[in-house]
């Protein structure tokens, strides 16, 4: 990844491409910023970029076909290195040769001069988890590494790094995305617009927590299309099981960390008897959000039944199979299948119990 696919960052991007350029890099970085941001991401881009043997000059980039570059895109390029902690620390051992534990990455790398890339190229992943004693043992190096070498320390909070460590080390600060910045970066992916807009902006500036987001929003998405169809095509006697697996796949749905469910929750109103635990809150609101998610894929049905296989639809990456399933149907019995939807969808909002609302919706959809 060169320094072109970086989302945002686009000073500190320059601050690099500049030092590459005018050969004024430091010896040692140390990159700040939150969880996800894009730390490790403009790292490696930094390594590719310095490493590189025939970089591209204004601006600065790494070549891409270079036989270091080509190593760098596969993650194997034995130069630049990754050290993530040991556990809970970054300890010694991983640095330094001792008794019984594998080779320490620096113990014969910082005297010789790179034989595949331009530079040796380490970096720290979480320079706030070095042990004392690691810390210390890295002081003289971080302080005057040979030309050749390059470290670059990634760390959330400067404030717990050892302060040994940050006067030794320029410091670069990684703020939060702009949310526009995302937003057409997943679009450019293939996202769609209402998704990646909504992804954008509930992952608070942090580019890799959107991916990671978007990537899962796919997953789902194929999930409810599948679920769906596989619904359409069932006999009543499957009505039981397919409910219940409606309701486990919902609550799959539920984000750790991310209130994206929050949003779609106060649409439920504030009728909701205040005896409703929220536990059953939240179980009802995950049930809705797959509900509303086979409505979507009932729209598309709808939409490719009467205006042919060229509508505009949500789940275009299943074109096909929906068009199939469209003929199976006249408009007017898929209009009647989405009320029944909608009215599913109520019903869950106004608090009937979400086992008796799948099973009659269940059977309802595959009888009609
Ligand atoms: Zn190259």
């Amino acid at each position: 990844m060169g320094f072109a696919e970086i989302v945002g960052h686009a000073g500190p991007t320059r601050l690099f491409q500049r030092s590459l350029a005018a050969d004024t890099m430091a010896g040692c970085y140390l990159l700040e910023g939150p969880q996800s941001v894009g730390k490790t991401t403009l790292a490696m881009a930094v390594a590719q970029a310095a490493s590189c043997l025939n970089p591209l000059e204004d601006p600065y980039e790494a070549c891409g076909e270079c036989s270091s570059c080509r190593l760098v895109a596969s993650h194997s390029q034995p130069e630049v290195v990754l050290i993530p902690p040991a556990g809970d620390s970054t300890q010694i051992w991983q640095f330094w040769d001792r008794d019984g534990r594998p080779p320490g990455a620096l113990q014969h790398a910082l005297q010789f001069a790179p034989a595949v890339g331009r530079r040796r190229v380490i970096i720290i992943e979480r320079a706030d988890t070095l042990t004392e004693g690691a810390a210390n043992s890295l002081l003289k190096s971080l302080e005057e590494p040979p030309s050749y070498v390059l470290f670059l320390l990634l760390t959330q909070s400067i404030a717990r790094v050892l302060p040994t460590v940050v006067s030794r080390s320029q410091c670069v600060r990684l703020l939060p995305v702009p949310r526009s910045a995302i937003e057409a970066r997943l679009v450019s992916l293939g996202v769609d617009p209402f998704h990646a807009s909504m992804t954008a902006s509930v992952c608070q500036g942090r580019p890799g927590l959107a991916f990671a987001l978007a990537e899962q929003d796919s997953k789902e998405a194929e999930t409810v299309v599948r679920f769906t169809l596989e619904m359409l095509r069932s006999s009543l006697l499957d009505a039981p099981r397919l409910s219940e697996a409606l309701r486990k796949m919902a609550v799959v749905r539920k984000i750790a960390d991310v209130p994206i469910a929050s949003t779609v929750e106060t649409a439920a109103g504030d009728d909701e008897g205040s005896e409703a635990a929220p536990r059953d809150k939240a179980a009802r609101s995950t049930v809705g959000g797959f509900v509303e998610g086979m409505m979507d894929v009932l729209r598309d049905i709808f939409r490719l039944r009467v205006t042919g296989a060229d509508a505009d639809i949500t789940y275009a990456g299943c074109r096909t199979e929906l068009q199939a399933m469209s003929e199976l149907r006249t408009p007017g019995e898929w209009m009647a299948a989405l009320t029944l939807l909608d009215t599913a969808r109520r019903r869950l909002d106004q608090n009937a119990g979400i086992g008796l609302v799948t099973d009659w919706m269940v059977a309802e959809l595959i009888a009609a």
